[in-house]
């Protein structure tokens, strides 16, 4: 068994690993990020739960840029992310991102998959790089598809491969946008069993999910959203026994 990469720089000044500071997001008319303030700690699992549109997907996407903001600032240990270019890059490497469309690419196996971004964009060599990328297919349970396609396998391999590709990069910090959403019931449990582990190894992490059971056992944090606001936050046991805002409440009734 191999040891999953958990953030890096443990030591380094700040204990604070994202710090988002009154981001503002519009798109069109639409106020999708509405004065935003999350700062995650180093080590945290951090669930964000909210009802569909509310801006669960564009706080993720704008925390490693795929989205610019309007206004606030988003800091990563420290830094905040230049607009484009080969730091952003090196940067947008040290927040790994999964997506619920597995975002494979179809025409590299799910090796060359792994590897890609460890030989661009960390410069590692090719042996090395595919040492690695064996010990964390391996680490996810997928060491015998290594030469095959991402159509070949299921989707609960693909997203498992997925991880193994983001983790390839040494990530600080990990955001996974649902995860599961896309797969079929039997396969969500090996999914969620890798995101157990990871998080129990020490990664950060920002989940965003509606696999309540999840939430309760690995967050440290719930945050809830809605409307583009981030309407409460607090302990699992605590949000879900006795939520505070009706929003909550009303979302709780709907999918409990
Ligand atoms: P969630 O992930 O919580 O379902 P999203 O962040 O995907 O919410 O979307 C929030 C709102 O922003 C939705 O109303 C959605 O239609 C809108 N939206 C998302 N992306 C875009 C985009 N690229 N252009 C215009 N509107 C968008
Ligand atoms: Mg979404």
């Amino acid at each position: 068994m191999t040891e999953v990469p958990v953030a890096k720089d443990a030591v380094a000044g700040t204990n604070d690993l994202v710090v988002l500071k009154s981001v503002n997001k519009h798109f069109g008319a639409l106020h999708v990020l509405q004065d935003i303030d999350l700062t995650i700690a180093r080590g945290e699992v951090v669930v964000v739960i909210g009802p569909s549109g509310s801006g669960k997907s564009t706080l993720c996407r704008t925390v490693n840029r795929l989205e610019s903001v309007d206004s606030g600032s988003i800091l990563i240990d420290g830094k905040p992310l230049p607009a484009e270019g080969r730091e952003l890059a090196r940067l947008r490497a040290d927040v790994g991102m999964v997506f619920q469309s597995f975002n494979l690419f179809a025409h590299k196996t799910v090796l060359e998959n792994v590897t890609l971004g460890q030989l661009k964009v960390r410069k590692t060599d090719k042996a090395k790089a595919e040492e690695k990328a064996r010990a964390l297919l391996d680490r996810v349970g997928v060491s015998t598809q290594a030469d095959k396609y991402p159509a070949q396998l299921s989707g609960g391999q693909q997203q498992r491969v997925a991880i193994a590709r983001a983790l390839a990069m040494d990530p600080k910090v990990m955001l996974f946008d649902e995860p599961t959403s896309a797969l079929d019931p039997e396969m969500i449990n090996e999914v969620l069993e890798v995101m157990q582990q990871l998080a129990r190894d020490g990664m950060t992490m920002v989940v965003v999910t509606h696999e309540m059971g999840f939430a309760r056992s690995a967050a440290n944090r719930v945050v809830f959203m809605a409307d583009g606001r981030i309407v409460e936050e607090a302990a699992p046991d605590q949000f879900f026994s006795n939520p505070r805002s009706d929003r909550a409440k009303d979302f709780l009734s709907k999918i409990l």
